[in-house]
């Protein structure tokens, strides 16, 4: 059987994702905005995330596929593109977790070709010792240490997405 660490609780992740909320509501007072969850890590933070935020928003979901297992296949892939046109809009890309950066520098790179109005990025996570490329988080819930973190959303091999808080699998256990 699997043993797994607690990193982060439940309870703190709530009282961050709430502080983002408020933070992303107050920077867009007055704005609408597009939260562009990508796939398939952030789901549940963004779920949570979005209630947070009184704003007028809408969401479009993009799917990007990067990793196989715990190790990156180095090849950042669209899995599933927007449905809708981004021109003129203000987009919070809402990620799970930065690591090497390669992914969100592609993906924002990629969106802003779109025109957008503003394009930022908002990560539950961030691995500052794994990150290889200059990225900026604008909203960030937690900055952690280069260990491979499961539960809200994240995932090993699909499994675990569905833990409410993160956590760590003892090494060697598959
Ligand atoms: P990057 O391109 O920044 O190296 O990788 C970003 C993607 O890798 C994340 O969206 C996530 O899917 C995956 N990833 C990186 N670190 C972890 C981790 O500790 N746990 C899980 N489950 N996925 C991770």
């Amino acid at each position: 059987m699997p043993s797994i660490e607690s990193l982060i609780s439940a309870e703190s992740i709530q009282a961050r994702v709430a502080e983002l909320g408020r933070q992303i509501s107050a920077d867009y007072a007055g704005e609408e905005i597009t939260v562009v969850p990508v796939l398939k890590g952030s789901f549940v933070f963004a779920a949570d995330l979005v209630r947070h935020i009184d704003v007028p928003l809408a969401i479009d979901f993009l799917g990007l596929r990067s990793y196989e297992g715990t190790e990156s296949s180095g090849v950042v892939q669209i899995t599933s593109d927007l449905t809708k046109s981004i021109e003129g809009k203000h987009i919070v890309v809402v990620e799970d977790i930065v690591d090497t950066g390669l992914t969100m520098q592609y993906l924002m790179q990629n969106l802003s070709t779109r025109k957008p109005a503003s394009v930022k990025l908002c990560s539950l996570l961030h691995k500052p010792s794994r990150t290889t490329v200059e990225i900026d988080i604008d909203y960030l819930g937690f900055t952690i240490e280069d260990v491979f973190v499961i539960g809200y959303g994240l995932d090993y091999d699909q499994h675990y997405r569905n833990l409410p808080f993160l956590g760590v699998l003892t090494p060697g256990v598959s």
